[in-house]
């Protein structure tokens, strides 16, 4: 199967769906992954760029299936012809049976932008067969509601791991490693995903499915 999870900032990934990614590298899928943006206009670009590199790397995302758009931050307050333009060249290349990508549902202008794009954009076809949405805990909004949920017990240790390779980020409330952990068990008891008093997991929106 190939993945294609498509994020705003070099982080959002492994925040979102650090787990997942790390579960379907493990099952021998295909996973590749877009970043809109080198982080916000006050970081370092290049520092932002080698610790996605790390922290994808942990996941087991290899560098050249790690692409970096480097859009210009002003242009992603709206949709527009341009990005939808560099985002369908990006999927069309990559050929994914499953899309991750951003919910609408976030408070964070960006997210919405790519979000509501990608899923604008990604037509289901014989190729494409799933478009998901993931929670990004520092800005998902309330009205996220996630409808599916991944299992990911055995790879929250390396989430967190990929998460911390943020270095820049590692002040922030939602980098915290309680605060990754305790998101997960909240999914996977609420959710009832399963019994395990260590469970963690993943939330996701469906947005587009076909059988
Ligand atoms: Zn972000």
């Amino acid at each position: 199967m190939r993945i294609l999870c498509i994020a705003a900032h070099p982080d959002d990934a492994e925040i979102g769906m650090g787990g997942t990614i790390a579960r379907h590298v493990d099952r021998g899928d295909d996973v590749y992954i877009l970043t809109c943006t080198l982080g916000g206009v006050h970081g370092d670009p290049q520092a932002r760029m080698k610790e996605a590199q790390a922290g994808t790397r942990i996941l087991g995302v290899s560098n050249d299936r790690l692409k970096f758009l480097d859009y210009p931050i002003s242009k992603l307050n709206n949709p527009s012809a341009g990005l939808s333009q560099v985002l369908k060249e990006h999927i069309d290349d990559c050929n994914p049976d499953r899309i991750y990508v951003h919910s609408p549902e976030d408070y964070h202008q960006v997210h919405v932008t790519i979000g509501a794009t990608v899923l604008r954009l990604a037509k289901l076809d014989d190729g494409l067969r799933e478009v998901l949405c993931y929670e990004v805990i520092s800005s998902t909004s309330r009205d996220f509601k996630p409808n599916a949920f991944v299992d990911i017990t055995n790879y929250m240790d390396l989430k967190v791991r990929s998460i911390l390779a943020h270095k820049s980020q590692s002040t922030r409330l939602y980098t915290q490693p309680n605060v990754i952990r305790a998101l997960g068990n909240i999914r996977y008891a609420r959710e009832k995903v399963g019994t395990d008093p260590e469970g963690m997991a993943e939330g996701f929106e469906i947005a587009k499915y076909v059988v």
